[in-house]
């Protein structure tokens, strides 16, 4: 049985650090992996001059390959730690297994289980006998059932859960995957947890990012992921979806009217959703 409508009612609220993710609209972004000291340094300076205060890398990679890069592993963490202590931000990196996940909660603020391992349940247990917040991604061909089971398990010990909608499998080439968009509004619906989606995986392109990030802003959502290189063509992974510092900055400057729009929408009490939020059992 679906225990997650049992949360009806409860807004997590769900704060780490400064950063309160019930409120706002909220931006992690970063390269896909730590590359070196250099590029997530230059990148960490770039976000934060730019208001984003959550930094993203992968030390960790799940490739689908094993011929490709497959991260820096614990000197990935530091690097990405220190650029984010320097520049007074957050950190969200992937934890691949329980073996590695006392390393990697050792350095990193949100503990990230990529979409290949949202049914792990070993570690799904496991990160619900540890504190810090964990920022689930959805499964590549994972129903929102399937979706909200998955996070019931960290639930079961740890309430800091982050849900990250990042497209499901499709059949259509022009775009990674295909971002659910409806999904999201009813993981808004169906859940009292913060909703991120991540725009570069689902789509796994540049160019239309910006008018997605805009939908996720009206849709309510507490925020977006994108990844962001110094040198898209250089990357040692993902750089056909990275964003340069120009488009990131870009970005980020479209979204501001947006969100400002929505805050105000939202103090003025206008109803961004029929008002069924929590309402749906399982
Ligand atoms: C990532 O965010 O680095 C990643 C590998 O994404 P996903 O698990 O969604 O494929
Ligand atoms: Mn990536």
């Amino acid at each position: 049985m679906a225990l997650y409508g049992a949360r009806k009612g409860y807004n997590a609220g769900l704060s780490i650090g400064e950063v309160n993710l019930s409120r706002g609209f909220h931006v992690m972004a970063g390269p896909c992996s730590v590359e070196s000291e250099e590029q997530v340094h230059r990148t960490a300076e770039h976000l934060a001059g730019r208001g984003v205060r959550i930094l993203r890398g992968g030390a960790f990679k799940p490739r689908t390959s094993p011929y490709s890069f497959q991260g820096l592993g614990e000197p990935g963490l530091k690097l990405l730690s220190d650029a984010a202590a320097r520049m007074g931000m957050l950190t969200v990196s992937e934890v691949m297994d329980v073996e590695t996940l006392p390393l990697v909660a050792g350095y990193i603020d949100i503990l990230q289980v990529g979409a290949r391992n949202m049914q792990n349940y070993s570690l799904l247990k496991a990160l619900a006998k540890q504190s810090k917040p964990v920022l689930l991604k959805r499964g590549m061909a994972a129903t929102i059932e399937e979706f909200l089971l998955a996070a019931e398990y960290v639930l079961q010990g740890n309430e800091r859960v982050i849900l990250c909608e990042r497209g499901v499998r499709s059949f259509d080439p022009l775009t990674r995957n295909m971002l659910d968009l409806s999904g999201v509004a009813l993981l808004r619906e169906m859940s009292h947890l913060p909703v991120i989606v991540d725009l570069s995986h689902s789509t796994g392109r540049t160019d239309i990012i910006a008018p997605l990030a805009r939908a996720c802003v009206a849709l309510g959502a507490e925020g977006m992921m994108v990844e962001v290189h110094p040198e898209p063509a250089a990357a040692l992974c993902d750089g056909v979806q990275a964003l340069s510092f120009d488009d990131a900055s870009r970005l980020l400057a479209d979204i501001t009217p947006w969100v400002a729009l929505r805050a105000k929408l939202q103090a003025d009490r206008f109803p961004l959703s029929l008002p069924k939020r929590n309402a749906t059992a399982g």
